[in-house]
């Protein structure tokens, strides 16, 4: 196969890149490890409703996912935060309206995040889009990508992979030593974290005065939130765990039911009879997490791109993932800000 800009990686980065070459005419192929697109973006199906398992919220100011989600004719609402907070004390014992900073100003996109991926792949010409298709090596010369037995010849190269995973790839030669480095010093965002979400009927905690935001120091979710559709036609949950990655790999099935059990103490009886649940334990996805990924950074790095990853072999190997990006790193904005990065310097 050969290709002017040959993408390696099909989450919002790669998508968007996609996106915006297809609009200009320029030839790409885009290559996804998995077989879904999406990354770090994916949702539970119930019914018609998409549930966020990744991301869930954008923020006013955020003009690149604004412009987006209003040129693929998706809309927004806000996060609900009506209703007390809950606390949930080390003994167990719930506090209303107490310590806890809700996402209040944040919104949701109508239809969950992967509406967005969604739309964006259903935009992008088939041919060019290949599933189950994972990198391995990065050869300079002959210019191109091996995944498999399949050798991708491309003028540029597009590296949408979170930086550790990159820093994994087999480049021919070896990419200078600072630029490893580079990559391997950037942790993947969320990539530690653990998110469990609970789909009832109805958000049937609204009818008891609670908003569905709740903290913990109980565990095993920490912190917990409204998930339910902008038009309630179900009501959901969502929990980040609270508990390491380690633990979580050991615990199985236990953490789920334990999970329903917190919601039973905090929300009452009709928690205890979710219509699904799923537990998407993000240290353990492969082609997201590193090993270094175990433990999350001490707070929101100041993500930048690392010098050394400018101008590699020649301005023909580029990165754009959202660690990478020039403002916003490790967001939705962040993936946006990095594919415009790589599309201005390739459409140039
Ligand atoms: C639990 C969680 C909650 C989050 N909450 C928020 C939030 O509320 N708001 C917000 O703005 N952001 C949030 N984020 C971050 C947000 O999800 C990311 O910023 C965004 O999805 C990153 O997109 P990306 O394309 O840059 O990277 P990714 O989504 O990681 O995409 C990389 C892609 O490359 C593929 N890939 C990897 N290796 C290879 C290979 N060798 N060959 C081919 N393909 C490969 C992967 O499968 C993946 O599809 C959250 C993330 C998580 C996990």
């Amino acid at each position: 196969m050969k290709t002017k800009t040959l993408i390696i990686g099909g989450g919002l980065s790669g998508l968007s890149l996609a996106h915006a070459l297809q609009q200009a005419g320029h030839d790409y192929q885009l290559i996804e490890a998995r077989d879904r697109l999406g990354g770090r973006i994916k949702s539970l199906t119930v019914g018609n409703s998409h549930f966020d398992l990744g991301p869930s919220w954008i923020w006013p100011g955020q003009e690149r996912v604004a412009k987006l989600l209003k040129d693929l004719g998706l809309v927004t609402f806000a996060q609900w935060d009506r209703g007390a907070q809950l606390f949930e004390q080390p003994d167990g014992t719930v506090l209303h309206n107490s310590g806890f900073m809700s996402m209040a100003g944040s919104y949701r996109i109508a239809g969950g995040t992967s509406a967005l991926t969604g739309a964006l792949a259903a935009g992008l010409d088939p041919a060019r889009v290949h599933l189950g298709a994972a990198a391995q090596r990065i050869s300079a010369d002959p210019f191109g990508a091996f995944a498999g037995d399949t050798f991708v010849a491309a003028e540029k190269i597009v590296l949408a992979v979170p930086p550790r995973l990159a820093a994994q790839l087999e480049f021919q030669p070896a990419l200078p030593e600072p630029a490893t480095d580079g990559l391997q010093g950037l942790p993947t965002w969320m990539a530690a974290h653990a998110k469990f979400v609970a789909v009832y009927p109805t958000p049937f905690w609204r009818d008891n005065g609670l908003s569905g935001d709740a903290s913990s120091r109980h565990g095993p979710m920490a912190e917990i939130h409204d998930a339910s559709p902008d038009d309630a036609s179900f009501g959901a949950l969502f929990g980040f765990m609270g508990v390491p990655a380690a633990q979580r790999a050991r615990a199985g099935q236990a953490l789920a039911d334990a999970a329903v059990a917190q919601l039973v103490r905090l929300f009452g009886d009709a928690a205890g009879t979710p219509l699904a649940t799923h537990l998407q334990d993000w240290s353990r996805a492969p082609f997201t997490a590193t090993a270094a990924d175990a433990s999350p950074p001490p707070g929101h790095p100041a993500y930048q791109m690392p010098q050394a990853l400018r101008q590699v072999w020649d301005d023909r190997l580029i990165f754009a993932v959202t660690e990478l990006a020039p403002d916003n790193g490790g967001l939705i904005e962040g993936a946006l800000a990095a594919s415009e990065a790589a599309a201005r310097a390739i459409l140039a």
